[in-house]
């Protein structure tokens, strides 16, 4: 009889809770938005011919590269972030090599280590879910090949500073240290400028968040000179498609739209949290587009409750250390204006946190 590999038969599974997602998207750290208009508008223009060739990837890796500040030998484009940490996976592990994983957090990293037959040593994060440096740098062993670190984090929205990742990667000198940086534009902090200079530092970019192209599935994953060319080779050439590649352009020019989005999300950010401290609900410090709060037993009540009211929000009580955590995307001012209003209703109702409305 077929079996899959021994990896793949002990592997997790992951499936994201995307069927029947209806009403306000607060559920998946998407822009809550939509796309640029001008990105929209050039996808309307594709042609049959556009679509009858194969994607050309090179022209706009140019462009990408040219965003970034680094030649185009040191930037790849990849089918979101997903597929730069799969090219990770398979250019690097060995089923004898340890990938470290820093939880809670992208469940991604995992699922393409363990294929590999790789050993995936999680890190656990203190109790205030900061980022436990000291412990990573303790973990790393010769036999360790990658660390992911997810910098904002996602779901706690915690970040690693830069000291910190260039302390792990001059640790790990056998290691590829991948910065998993999708939530970039709401934070503004990047290592970009360092995978000029450290042999085994990979930056990971994704269009699915402030950008508000998730759906067309497109990201950069940049890294070091010497090391992309393995990278190139357990890549397919085709991997972002052709309407993809016609939107990027577009969508870099726009810069306007991602800036005014994101000055919106921090607002609205700032908002939430400060409703949740006086309703008395714990939350922690975020520098991406979503807050993680400590709702308690009532979690299942809760996204219930909101769902009720139009509004999709996350359950995360299932990752580790998160017993009883909700996590909620922020959108447009009108947005959060209408999940403040849903939550001054709800946390009354189920007496959550101190009890108080906010
Ligand atoms: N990295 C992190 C930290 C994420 O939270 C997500 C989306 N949930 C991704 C990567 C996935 O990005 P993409 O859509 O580009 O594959």
């Amino acid at each position: 009889m077929l079996s899959a590999r021994k990896a793949v038969q002990q592997m997790h599974e992951y499936h994201p809770p995307l069927a029947g997602r209806k009403g306000l998207r607060l559920d998946f750290n998407e822009n809550t938005e939509g796309c640029s208009p001008r990105v929209l508008a050039r996808i309307r223009e594709i042609t049959a011919e556009d679509l009858a060739r194969y994607p050309e990837r090179e022209p706009v890796e140019a462009i990408a590269a040219a965003y970034l500040g680094l030649p185009a030998e040191q930037v790849l484009l990849t089918n979101g972030v997903d597929e730069g940490i799969h090219l990770l996976c398979e250019a690097y592990l060995e089923p004898s090599d340890e990938v470290i994983v820093v939880t809670p957090t992208f469940s991604m990293y995992e699922i393409f280590a363990e294929a590999t037959g790789a050993t995936v040593v999680r890190v656990q994060c203190d109790e205030d879910l900061r980022f436990p440096v000291e412990k990573v740098l303790a973990k790393i062993s010769g036999a360790t090949k990658l660390i992911a670190v997810a910098s904002p984090n996602n779901p706690t929205g915690g970040v690693a500073s830069r000291e910190q990742l260039l302390a792990i990667a001059k640790n790990a000198p056998g290691a590829a240290l991948l910065v998993d940086e999708a939530y970039y534009d709401f934070y503004g902090k990047t290592v970009i400028a360092d995978v000029g200079t450290q042999p085994n530092l990979f930056v990971a970019r994704t269009f699915s968040k402030a950008y508000g192209l998730a759906g067309l599935r497109i990201g950069i994953l940049a890294g070091p000179r010497e090391q992309m060319p393995m990278v190139r080779r357990v890549s397919s050439p085709y991997s972002v498609n052709a309407v993809a590649l016609l939107a990027l352009p577009v969508a870099l020019a726009d810069s306007k739209f991602v800036a005014a989005y994101v000055l919106q999300v921090k607002a609205g950010r700032a908002q939430l949290e400060n409703d949740l401290s006086r309703a008395g609900i714990a939350w922690w410090p975020s520098e991406a587009n979503f807050v993680l709060m400590q709702i308690g037993k009532r979690h299942c009540d809760f996204v219930a409750a909101m769902r009720q009211r139009g509004i999709l929000v996350r359950d995360r009580s299932s990752d580790p250390g998160c017993d009883g955590c909700v996590r909620i995307t922020l959108g447009t001012s009108e947005q959060t204006e209408r999940l403040l209003v849903a939550l001054r209703d709800v946390v009354p109702e189920l007496k959550l946190g101190a009890g108080v409305s906010a």
